[in-house]
């Protein structure tokens, strides 16, 4: 998976400021990033690890004490059409298929291009994460 730095959440021109509570002393922070990302779950760690893959300079910012969100929390199943591990198995899958399964879970309300395009990339996320180390069990749901 590939994100131009300059297509994830654009680096936001800093300085921030905010005011904590009412007539309380104001706060200045002054950095600036190419880019800034909000959330330090799977989908805002996938986005920073993206960002700093291709040279941008990154900023996570997270408003619990741990990071992981609900993605820390997840069973780890990892939805894909896999054929290398699914055909071994008997199993016969598409993305396509995958595709159509995620439209059907949605009632229809998906917007079937980001729905084609997650079920596109989700074995090269896959593959993206594995290379960096994460594993994966081989099991196989076929629901
Ligand atoms: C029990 C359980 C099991 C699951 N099992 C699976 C599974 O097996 N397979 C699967 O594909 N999915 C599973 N899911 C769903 C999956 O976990 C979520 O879809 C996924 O983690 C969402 O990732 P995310 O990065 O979008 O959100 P999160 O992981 O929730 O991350 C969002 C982060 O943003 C932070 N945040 C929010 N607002 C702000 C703010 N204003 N400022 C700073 N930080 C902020 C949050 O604190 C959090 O850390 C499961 C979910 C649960 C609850």
């Amino acid at each position: 998976m590939t994100i131009g730095r300059r297509t994830v959440l654009r680096g936001l021109a800093l300085p921030l400021a905010w005011t904590v509570g009412m007539g309380a002393a104001r706060a200045f922070w002054r950095r600036e990033v190419d880019v800034l990302v909000v959330g330090a779950g799977g989908a805002g760690l996938a986005a920073a690890v993206a960002a700093a893959e291709e040279g941008a300079s990154v900023l996570v910012l997270e408003k619990e004490e741990a990071i992981g969100g609900n993605t820390l929390r997840a069973s780890g199943l990892f939805n894909a059409a896999d054929p290398e591990r699914q055909g071994p198995m008997g199993v016969e899958d598409s993305v396509a298929w995958h595709a159509e399964q995620t439209l059907e879970s949605g009632g229809g309300r998906n917007d079937p291009d980001v729905v084609r395009r997650f079920a596109e990339e989700a074995l090269p996320t896959i593959h993206w994460l594995e290379g960096m180390g994460i594993r994966f069990l081989p099991e196989t749901q076929t629901t």
